[in-house]
């Protein structure tokens, strides 16, 4: 098929919910993508965070073939290997107790959110169900996670969404303070990613866990795109010096398999009985194969994420453009705050051979593969200064 003949299938029969670029892809590998005339793109988007040991990963590629031709899916009624190994796992690198594995990032925090609830109505009656989320933040397209997003953007058209969500400007303690005592949880990301990548403030997110520990109020991160190595450590917080009570994550954590899930500490751990959640897709035997390969790839690289993404930085506000106000980010998730519309420059960019993202109102975003190499991130800036130079 020509790409006329691809996109006409789309228009005719996939809902618009995506403004798509002209661009069919038809192949990956490592950090490249090729699309259906064979034109080759350096990848810095990793399909907004997922394909974080990029495409067609070998190892990857053989544990998954391996484990679609040995077991898929059994429903979690039953045990597989591969699902409490990733279990164990994710413990490990979380310093957290128990998973929940579901599929995607808003079933994550959906998942989360219910844990809060059940934590509070236990100890306290049902008195105390407000989770607090923070003013341009991301956290999902369902009712219950379009609700805790802190974007009215997101909102209109699609009210009344689910209650119990209030939300307060991010690093600001005071808003935090003066919340009264129907609070279960705080839930924040370690960056606002899509709100336009924003890190938090060291300080603020140390006094909000503080705050939590006081109040009982349960301490939760959205790690959904700043987890599984993507900042630099294997989750956002761990720069924070803290320890949430429960994080989500999805995104990058199977290399491009869609997983998600959640993790809790000692303080819920033990909130849910048989019966109180569940998903039929969620931790197949396929899908925590393809995660326990992904891991396995990253724990060779998240030790130069930091440095990877501080050669980027560099590199970008060395162009000395007017066109670029400066960046921000951590590890390999990086805005750059330009002048002007970043969605055109973002188009501009592709055409240009380099796949990137918008975020916010003023932010190129880059979410290169964690796999990038040195002379990958040299090319990437040369196409970024042509662009933006
Ligand atoms: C992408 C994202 C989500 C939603 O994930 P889906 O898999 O699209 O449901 C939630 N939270 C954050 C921080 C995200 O970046």
């Amino acid at each position: 098929m020509n790409f006329t003949e691809t996109k006409t299938l789309y228009d005719n029969h996939v809902l618009p919910t995506y403004a798509r670029y002209d661009v069919c892809f038809a192949r990956g590998e490592g950090s490249y993508l090729f699309d259906d005339t064979g034109k080759k793109y350096l990848d810095f988007s990793s399909g907004i965070g997922v394909n974080s040991i990029g495409h067609a990963h070998p190892k990857w590629v053989a544990a998954v073939a391996a484990q679609a031709g040995t077991l898929t899916h059994t429903s979690n009624l039953y045990y597989t290997e591969p699902g409490g190994l990733l279990a164990q796992k994710l413990c490990e690198l979380s310093g957290l107790n128990a998973v929940f594995f579901a599929n995607s990032g808003a079933e994550a925090n959906e998942g989360l959110i219910k844990a809060a609830r059940k934590y509070s109505a236990d100890k306290y009656d049902n008195n105390r169900h407000i989770v607090i989320t923070l003013n341009r933040s991301f956290h999902g397209r369902t009712h219950t996670t379009l609700a805790a997003t802190g974007q009215e953007s997101f909102h209109k058209h699609f009210l009344p969404l689910t209650p119990g969500f209030v939300h307060v400007d991010p690093n600001d303690l005071g808003a935090l303070e003066a919340q009264g005592g129907d609070v279960c949880a705080v839930l924040l990301e370690a960056v606002q990613g899509e709100g336009g990548v924003y890190p938090l403030d060291k300080d603020y997110v140390q006094a909000v866990a503080k705050l939590c520990a006081e109040r009982d109020w349960l301490l939760l991160f959205d790690e959904v795109q700043t987890g599984i190595a993507r900042c630099g450590t294997w989750f956002g917080y761990q720069q924070h010096g803290v320890l949430p009570d429960g994080i989500s994550f999805a995104k990058g954590v199977a290399g491009g398999f869609p997983l998600g899930g959640f993790i809790l500490g000692e303080k819920a751990k033990g909130v849910f009985a048989p019966g109180l959640h569940g998903a039929t897709f969620g931790g197949t035997p396929l899908g925590c194969a393809a995660a326990l390969a992904a891991l396995d790839i990253l724990s060779g690289v998240i030790e130069d994420v930091p440095r990877k993404g501080k050669l980027l930085r560099d590199g970008i506000e060395a162009f000395g453009s007017p066109k670029v106000h400066g960046t921000r980010g951590l590890g390999l998730m990086i805005g750059i705050a330009v002048e002007g519309d970043p969605k055109a420059y973002v188009k501009e960019l592709l055409a240009h051979g380099l796949v990137c993202l918008y975020a916010g109102s003023d932010a190129v975003r880059l979410l290169p593969p964690l796999t990038v190499s040195g002379a990958e991130i040299a090319e990437g800036l040369s196409i970024l200064r042509e662009v933006l130079g």
